[in-house]
């Protein structure tokens, strides 16, 4: 065995479950998964050479063929586009001399490769090199990097000139922009005394704390909007001495990018919501699974890690209370929409493929290596932190009866200011908009892909909140200019790429129905062919396992809802015998040529 690969497989302790820090250590070293390191870590973690390509061929960021000694990857999202991405992707190939997608030999300098949404929505367009990412692009700024790059920089020291160590904040606001546009009334107005906080928690029981999560109605920001505090109680009820605390930090849904900021603003707070998750639940693992596009964030992270520790809200004896014991660990993902479902989540912890589980039994009861396990948002451990702080009645004086506190969004698109709000649930559209600089708005999209795309002109008005319109925290504004028909198909090609696969009516039925919004595009399709994908789209919502297929289909059903006429005026009428979406010039294509060929063939033999 190579010296490399006993050493990573030393770092992890020979663990199966640290498969994924182990093929991104490999690949740093290598620049991809050779066939011969695998078989090597498959042997040291007493797996076949499958188990090991199994997980390594699910993830977009593992590379089993040479990718370039530098990999790139530029986001091609629906905003990207808006924004200048094709003069970027262009000048990318020119100046790198390769194509997008092309394998490349193992000594080329550069991979070329596109990605979905990285998280930098309000300051695309951007890309990924190696472990950092760079925002705000040009052809200029494309240059001048893959120049340097050329030069033997790396792309570290070319996002950070001023050599600032990658553990502080300077650093990582040397790459990315917050943009931070409100400070109240719950996150960014400043720190909280987590050493006082901790002592008042651990002066209660764990079941008052759970008592203070339920009262003050915190539903789970992730989407879902489940009662953090009865997912909590659930947890620490179900049968099991071992327990676990997960903070999904994957957020994948095109269009979002607030955890990434919580994440660089206030990290404590997040963490802290997961030392009171560990104690009210009687958890001592934690992990925090971070998405493969926040690298940069890595080092700063285990930094505050660190920092909790030596001031003993980590580790050993938290608070100095007997038997309080929990740690927190960073898991990197390796790109995959779908880890962002909890099991899928899980499932990628132990080193697997993001592939959802059947349900039940639910995390809470059989989870991370079939422990209880609960697994919270980045932002509702935030807001925990926040209710510890000020208290339920206060957390319930904001927002809604049902949609109580604040709500994060991410804001971008056509606007003047895009960035992170904080907004009251309870807040229309307009507001949110008129805040944002959004003029003549056309429509919204709330949530991401698999959120709603609402009418500015027919909804307004309406309240973000779980009454009404819920929001898992992305606002993406479009104005008049826009082609929502576009929009819709990328949406859809997204869930189509993205689907892990493992049930027909989401694997099959995202294809069918983007080929559907194609013939709608191509002005082929008839009245019959929008009535199949509200029949389909039920369909596949009803039957998918998991929220992927659930919501997959709501970029054409919510645009289909609110804004019919761009479909109707798309829509070819019936005329003839034929079916309107048969298209006889197609199908006749080469007729003409294949029979005077034949003509001419038989004419030679006779
Ligand atoms: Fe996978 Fe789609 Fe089924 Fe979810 S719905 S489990 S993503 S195939």
């Amino acid at each position: 065995m190579s010296k490399e690969i006993e050493s990573i497989l030393q770092r992890y302790g020979a663990d199966r479950t640290r498969l994924i820090d182990m093929l991104w250590d490999v690949q740093w070293q290598r620049g991809y998964l050779p066939e011969p390191a695998l078989l090597e870590l498959a042997a040291g973690l007493n797996l076949s050479l499958l188990d090991v390509r199994e997980t390594a061929s699910f993830y977009h960021f593992f590379h089993l063929e040479p990718a370039g000694q530098h990999r790139i990857y530029l986001c091609d999202s629906v905003l990207a586009r808006f924004n200048g991405y094709q003069a970027v992707r262009e000048a990318l190939e020119r100046e790198t001399g390769q194509r997008f997608g092309r394998l490349t030999d193992a000594q080329a300098l550069f991979g070329l490769f596109e990605t979905p949404c990285i998280g930098l929505s309000d300051q695309e367009p951007a890309m990924m090199i190696d472990k950092v990412v760079f925002t705000r692009l040009t052809p200029g700024k494309i240059a001048d990097i893959i120049e340097q790059l050329k030069q033997g920089r790396s792309a570290e020291q070319i996002a950070n000139p001023a050599g600032l160590a990658t553990d502080q904040l300077a650093y990582v606001e040397t790459l990315v922009e917050s943009n931070v546009r409100t400070q109240r009334p719950m996150f960014f107005r400043g720190k909280l005394n987590l050493p006082d906080m901790l002592e008042q928690m651990l002066e209660q029981s764990p079941q008052q704390v759970i008592d203070t999560v339920v009262a003050s109605k915190l539903r789970g920001r992730g989407g879902a909007g489940f009662s953090t505090g009865l997912k909590w109680r659930l947890c620490r009820d179900a049968q099991g001495e071992d327990k676990t605390i997960i903070c999904n930090a994957d957020e994948g849904e095109p269009g979002t990018f607030k955890d990434r900021v919580l994440l660089t603003r206030s990290p404590k707070q997040v963490f802290f919501g997961m030392v009171a998750a560990a104690y009210s639940i009687g958890a001592s693992d934690g992990i925090i699974y971070l998405r493969a596009e926040y690298h940069y964030l890595k080092d700063y992270l285990e930094a505050q890690l660190r920092n909790m520790r030596e001031r003993g809200l980590l580790g050993r004896r938290i608070g100095g209370k007997d038997g309080f014991d929990f740690d927190i660990r960073i898991q990197m993902g390796a790109g995959a929409y779908i880890c962002g479902d909890e099991s899928a989540l899980i499932e990628s912890c132990e080193g697997k493929r993001g592939t959802p589980r059947l349900k039940p039994p639910y995390p809470v009861q059989q989870g991370y290596l079939g422990r209880p396990t609960s697994v919270n948002n980045v932002e509702t451990f935030a807001a925990v932190s926040h209710i510890l702080s000020e208290g339920a009645d206060w957390f319930r004086s904001l927002g809604t009866a049902e949609s109580t506190g604040t709500r994060l969004l991410s804001v971008a698109g056509d606007c003047s200011k895009p960035g992170i709000y904080e907004v009251e649930w309870g807040t229309s559209v307009n507001q949110v908009l008129r805040m944002a600089g959004a003029h003549g708005a056309m429509a919204v999209q709330v949530s991401g892909p698999s959120g709603e795309c609402i009418s500015v002109a027919k909804d307004s008005e309406r309240q973000l909140a779980y009454e009404d319109l819920s929001c898992n925290g992305a606002f993406t504004v479009y104005n008049g200019s826009r082609d929502l028909l576009h929009i819709v198909r990328e949406h859809m090609k997204f869930f189509v790429d993205e689907s892990c696969g493992i049930c027909v009516p989401c694997r099959a039925g995202n294809v069918d129905l983007l080929h559907k919004v194609d013939r709608v595009i191509a002005g082929r399709a008839c009245q019959q062919d929008l009535d199949e994908v509200v029949q389909w789209g039920a369909v596949v919502r009803k039957t998918s396992r998991c929220g992927l297929g659930a919501t997959s289909p709501k970029p054409i059903l919510t645009t289909l809802d609110r804004f019919p006429e761009i479909y109707q005026v798309k829509l070819v009428k019936p005329s003839g015998p034929l079916l309107p979406s048969f298209d006889l010039e197609a199908a006749l294509e080469g007729y003409a040529e294949a029979s005077q060929a034949l003509k001419e063939k038989l004419e030679t033999r006779s």
